[in-house]
């Protein structure tokens, strides 16, 4: 008999462990900027080409190596970070398991170069295919830099299997984001190809989630605080107005390490109740502190999934720490779903005084005026949106509906119905009947706001707001039930966008196409379209396109439902009549009818308020 069994060569094995450790360019740049953690660093830059497939670089000030270290580094179970398996249970850094490095170098061309403080010279590696190519002195500053080039060059299969520039960024961007969150004491910095994705200045927890999500975070922040004999609890969660529709901002931290964890999201969820609406989902940004003992952090290769010795206790303390806070911060009272909400002042308008009412008359307004009296005016500035939405109507301003359901149908068909959000049945309550809503009077306001008659009062809808509403839901329906019809150019449309651009509307085809664009060729960095969705005009389809692909540079969506989802929001928001336009009484009328066929025709896609209503007894009050 012959023996058969042998070891796998070192850098088969790496290879192997790679496919774990290395899913895709964001684990890459996961691993090093641990590193540049665990080394103790102040200023961490992450460099990046291609979304990472030609080049991931990550420099950091951090304590260096020496040159054995630098060497052994690369080897497979090399780590600094843990002598004994006791070690084990009182972890403080994010690596232990001494592959990063190893899987790395396996599938890739590595360059290391190092130097520790009281060195006068540092050490330059390069390794590829976890073989040292080359070694030398280097004169360097003080910590490490590890360039990461060709990842899977060996691995063909692999490196097919990434996704599109744009999918990977943002999984660079998440990895990021994550570590970023995590420390908000260190300075970071994102370069993509050149441009400055993220420069995060050292700060505190707050500030950075506010630089990070934008401005506007921090006044929808409220802190969470907690301290127990198992847990420290701190950190923010957002406002439940601020819910949103996708759960883009979501994270646990446990012991400053992003984790996911369906049982505690669920505790947070559950001190929500009663304050979100269906389908929405709160933001939160919570750090866990807890004796690394009653963790195990190993039972996930990538270690986002941990285990909590007492995850029961956890769950209630965290719950009642966020529901205290919502409470102290007055969140919790002023929202009250059980009552009929239909008549109530929106939200954002409560508790505040009441200012009198400056009503402007356009003196030129005439209902009964014909229609073409107007037109004329309206075509001088011949550029904008909201020209073309008065031009088409000179024609015929049914076209500006093109597409939408027809009248008689206000009803949204059974098929959307599904697949849309709860609905709320306003339309009832604002509306007594058909033939109420057919003699209602409207008025337009300081060309922003269309004013119509209640039973009960009036109302006073955002026009702009308005219409995204209804385009945002005819949108979704043309994405995901039927698609819409095109105007087909008479000379094709030729754009010009950089390779990253491109990346995006490439990602986008086709649910452009459902809702009436059609390509003729995407490709290099130009984009041919030789059709068009019915409402828009010519002029406005490159404005459109660079805004989409702004939307989606700065909200990555990373599954089919949110991208769909924002594609409809930025593509309604561009599309619909802005302020500032005369709307003549049909017009009105149409978007307030239109509107209240809507699934949620009280809010924005981007959840804010579309009318507000006041009543025969608000009146009244305001003349006693
Ligand atoms: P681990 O982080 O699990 O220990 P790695 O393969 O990621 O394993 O790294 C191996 C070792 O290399 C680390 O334990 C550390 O000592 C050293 N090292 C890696 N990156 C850096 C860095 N940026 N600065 C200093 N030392 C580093
Ligand atoms: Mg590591």
């Amino acid at each position: 008999m012959t023996d058969i069994i042998q070891l796998l060569p070192d850098h088969v094995a790496n290879q192997i462990a790679a496919g774990e450790v290395v899913q895709r360019p964001a684990s890459v740049v996961k691993e090093l900027v641990e590193n540049a953690i665990d080394a103790g660093s102040a200023n961490i830059q992450v460099v990046i080409k291609d979304a990472g497939k030609t080049l991931i670089q990550v420099v950091d000030d951090g304590k260096g190596m020496s040159l054995t270290d630098a060497r052994m580094c690369f080897e497979r179970h090399a780590t600094s970070k843990i002598k004994t398996a006791e070690d084990l249970f009182s972890l403080q850094t994010k690596g232990f398991r001494g592959e990063a490095l190893a899987s790395i170098a396996a599938i890739s061309h590595v360059e290391l170069k190092t130097k520790q403080e009281d060195e006068e010279v540092g050490t330059q590696i390069k390794v590829e295919g976890s073989k040292v190519a080359n070694q030398d002195v280097c004169v360097c500053p003080k910590g490490t830099s590890v360039s990461v080039k060709n990842l899977f060059y060996n691995i063909p299969a692999r490196r097919n299997f990434l996704k599109s520039d744009a999918v990977e960024t943002r999984h660079i961007i998440d990895e990021f984001q994550r570590v970023a969150l995590a420390h908000p004491q260190i300075t970071f910095s994102l370069f993509h190809n050149g441009g400055e994705l993220f420069q995060l200045p050292e700060t505190n927890h707050r500030q950075r989630i506010t630089n990070i999500f934008g401005g506007k975070t921090n006044e929808k922040l409220v802190p969470v605080t907690e301290e127990t004999e198992i847990v420290e609890i701190s950190g923010f969660v957002g406002k439940p107005e601020f819910a949103k529709k996708s759960r883009g901002e979501q994270f646990f931290f446990v012991n400053n390490r992003f984790i996911k964890s369906p049982y505690l999201n669920h505790a947070v969820v559950a001190a929500f109740e009663g304050l979100l609406k269906d389908k929405s989902y709160p933001s939160y940004f919570l750090f866990l502190k807890v004796d690394p003992k009653s963790i195990d952090i190993n039972i996930h290769p990538t270690k986002t999934e941990i285990k909590f010795d007492d995850e029961h206790a956890l769950y209630a303390i965290l719950r009642s720490a966020i529901k205290h806070s919502l409470g102290q911060f007055n969140v919790a009272p002023v929202l009250d779903f059980d009552r009929d909400s239909n008549l109530d002042t929106p939200y954002d308008y409560k508790n505040r005084s009441a200012e009198v009412p400056q009503v402007e008359v356009d003196r030129n307004f005439n209902p009964f005026q014909e229609e073409n009296a107007r037109t004329h005016k309206s075509k001088s500035s011949s550029n904008s949106l909201s020209s073309n939405f008065k031009r088409e109507r000179g024609e015929s301003w049914e076209s500006l509906y093109a597409g939408l359901q027809s009248e008689d149908s206000p009803k949204p068909d059974s098929d959307f119905r599904e697949i849309e959000f709860e609905s709320e049945e306003v339309t009832g309550n604002l509306f007594q009947s058909p033939e109420d809503s057919q003699e209602k009077s409207t008025f337009q306001l300081h060309k922003k706001y269309i004013v119509s008659t209640l039973k009960s009062g009036i109302l006073v809808i955002d026009q702009h707001r308005a219409h995204t509403r209804i385009l945002y839901e005819e949108m979704l329906k043309n994405i995901t039930v039927s698609a819409a019809v095109s105007q087909q150019l008479l000379f094709p449309l030729n754009l010009q966008f950089n390779t990253h651009e491109i990346e995006i509307l490439k990602q986008l085809q086709d649910s452009l196409e459902q809702t009436g664009f059609v390509f003729s060729e995407v490709k290099g960095n130009s984009v041919e379209i030789v059709g068009i969705p019915t409402l828009i005009s010519e002029s406005e389809v490159e404005i459109l396109l660079e805004q989409l692909i702004a939307d989606f540079e700065n909200d990555v969506p990373d599954n089919g439902f949110s991208q769909t989802d924002l594609l409809a929001k930025s593509l309604a928001k561009g599309m619909a009549v802005k302020s500032g336009t005369l709307l003549n009484n049909t017009e009105q009328q149409h978007i307030v009818n239109r509107l209240f066929a809507c699934k949620e025709p009280g809010l924005s896609p981007s959840n804010r308020s579309v009318f507000v209503t006041l009543t025969v007894d608000e009146l009244d009050k305001k003349f006693m």
